[in-house]
C-alpha cells in the first residue's frame, strides 16, 4: 500500500458527521447547507437527465457550460476567459487535484497557508512536492508582507491559496492580494487559486479574482464550484481556468482522473450562472442572516465568536469564551454528550496546530440553528470549572 494514503485518518468532516449521524445530533459541522437551493436549476438538470444524452460528454466539458463559466466571470467579476482557457470537473476538489498533479514534480517547492483545506497537502506530497507551510495567525488571519518575505524562495515553483477561506471566513482584502501577486511575479510562481467560495460575500463585498491582478493572468489557475454558488454540495461539478499552456497540462492529468462530469448537471449547472444578479444578491442576503442568527445566538449564550467577511462558515474562540478545553476535545463531547457537531480548528493545520477554535457551518434553517445554539448552550456547561 501506498503509506501516505494508507495511514492518513479519514477526514475530519467525515468523521464528524459520522458522529453526529450515530448521535442524533445537529450537524453544524460539515459545510452543507439544509436550505437555499434554486429548484429552477435542479428543474433544469432533471430535464436533461431525461431528455438529453447520458453518455460521455467532452473531456473538458459541455461547450454550454464552458461557455456559461466565462460569462458568467466577465459579468461578475470582470474577467475576460476564453472558453479554451475552461475546463469542466467533478468538483472544486478534483479540480485542485489536477491542477496539482499537472503543474509539480517531484522536489517542486509549493506554498501553503495555514489553516488550510485538507484536500491540498496529501496531493502535493503524493505528486513529491515540497510543501512549505505559512502561517496566518489569529484573530485577524491576514497575509503581510513579511511572512511572504519568510515563505517564498528561488524554487517556490506553486503556492495555493484560497480566498474566501476556509476556515476561517476571510475575504482576503485587495492590499492582501497585491502583496501575493507582487511576489508571485517577483518569484516566477504559479498560482493555483481556489475560489469556490467567490459568491458567499457579505456586507457587500466584491470578489476580486487573484488572476485579475497585474501580472497574474498568464500565471493563475482559477477553480470554481457549482456545489457552493447553488448550494447543491452533492453535485460535485466544479471547473478550473487557466492560461495556456498551463490549461492543456491540467487537463491531461484530468482526462485520467475523472475524464468527465455527469451531462445533465453540467447542464443545470450553465443555466445557473446565467442567473441575474438579483438571485446571487438574494442568496447572499439570506446566508448573512443566518450568520447572524448564529453569531447572536452564541454571543448571547457566552460563546466569543471571530468575524466571518464570507463563506459559509463563523469561528468560536474557545479560550477566549472561557472554555479551556482542547477543540477536538470540545467537539468529540460536544458531539456525543451535547448532539451539537462542530470542526475543530487543528483539523487544518499540518503540525503545531492552533488548538483553541473552532468552526461552525450557518448555512442552516433558523430552526436548525436554534437547535444547535442551544446545545452548544449545553456543551459549554460541560466544561464549567
Ligand atoms: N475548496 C474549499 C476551500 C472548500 O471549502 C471546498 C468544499 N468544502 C472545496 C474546495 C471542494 O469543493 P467541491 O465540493 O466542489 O469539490
Amino acid at each position: 500500500m501506498n503509506r501516505l494514503f494508507a495511514e492518513q485518518p479519514v477526514t475530519i468532516f467525515e468523521h464528524v458527521s459520522g458522529l453526529a449521524r450515530a448521535h442524533g445530533a445537529v450537524n453544524l459541522g460539515q459545510g452543507f447547507p439544509d436550505f437555499g437551493w434554486p429548484e429552477d436549476v435542479i428543474a433544469r438538470a432533471a430535464d436533461a437527465l431525461i431528455s438529453a444524452s447520458n453518455q460521455y460528454p467532452s473531456m473538458r466539458g459541455l461547450p454550454e457550460l464552458r461557455e456559461a463559466v466565462c460569462d458568467h466571470y466577465r459579468a461578475h467579476q470582470g474577467l475576460e476567459v476564453d472558453v479554451d482557457q475552461v475546463t469542466v470537473t467533478s468538483g472544486g476538489t478534483e479540480a485542485l487535484t489536477a491542477a496539482i498533479i499537472g503543474l509539480i514534480e517531484s522536489g517542486d517547492e509549493v506554498l501553503l497557508f495555514e489553516p488550510l483545506y485538507d484536500s491540498y497537502l496529501p496531493i502535493v506530497r503524493q505528486c513529491g512536492g515540497v510543501p512549505r507551510l505559512a502561517r496566518l495567525e489569529p484573530p485577524g488571519w491576514r497575509v503581510t508582507q513579511e511572512l511572504l518575505d519568510a515563505s517564498f524562495s528561488e524554487r517556490t515553483k506553486l503556492v495555493i491559496f484560497n480566498n474566501p477561506h476556509n476556515p476561517t471566513g476571510r475575504h482576503f482584502d485587495q492590499a492582501e492580494l497585491g502583496l501575493l501577486a507582487a511576489a508571485c511575479v517577483r518569484h516566477d510562481t504559479i498560482a493555483l487559486v481556489d475560489e469556490v467560495w467567490e459568491h458567499l460575500l457579505f456586507d457587500g463585498r466584491r470578489h476580486r479574482p487573484l488572476a485579475s491582478l497585474p501580472g497574474m493572468a498568464e500565471r493563475t489557475v482559477k477553480v470554481g464550484s457549482a456545489g457552493k454558488i447553488f448550494s447543491v454540495t452533492g453535485w460535485k461539478v466544479g471547473w478550473m481556468v487557466a492560461p495556456e499552456p498551463l490549461s492543456a497540462a491540467i487537463a491531461r492529468a484530468h482526462q485520467f482522473i475523472t475524464f468527465t462530469t455527469p451531462p445533465n448537471l453540467q447542464t443545470g449547472v450553465a443555466y445557473g450562472l446565467g442567473k441575474d444578479q438579483a438571485f446571487f444578491d438574494d442568496m447572499r442576503t439570506q446566508f448573512a442572516a443566518a450568520r447572524e442568527r448564529l453569531a447572536a445566538g452564541l454571543n448571547e449564550a457566552g460563546f466569543v465568536t471571530l468575524p466571518s467577511e464570507a463563506t459559509y462558515f463563523l469561528c468560536v474562540d474557545l479560550a477566549a469564551s472561557g472554555i479551556a478545553a482542547d477543540d477536538l476535545d470540545f467537539c468529540e463531547r460536544a458531539v456525543r454528550e451535547a448532539g451539537v457537531a462542530a470542526i475543530p480548528l487543528s483539523a487544518f493545520y499540518d503540525r503545531e496546530p492552533v488548538r483553541h477554535i473552532i468552526r461552525l457551518c450557518f448555512a442552516k434553517r433558523e430552526e436548525t440553528l436554534a437547535a444547535g445554539i442551544e446545545r452548544l448552550r449545553a456543551a459549554r456547561q460541560l466544561f464549567a470549572p
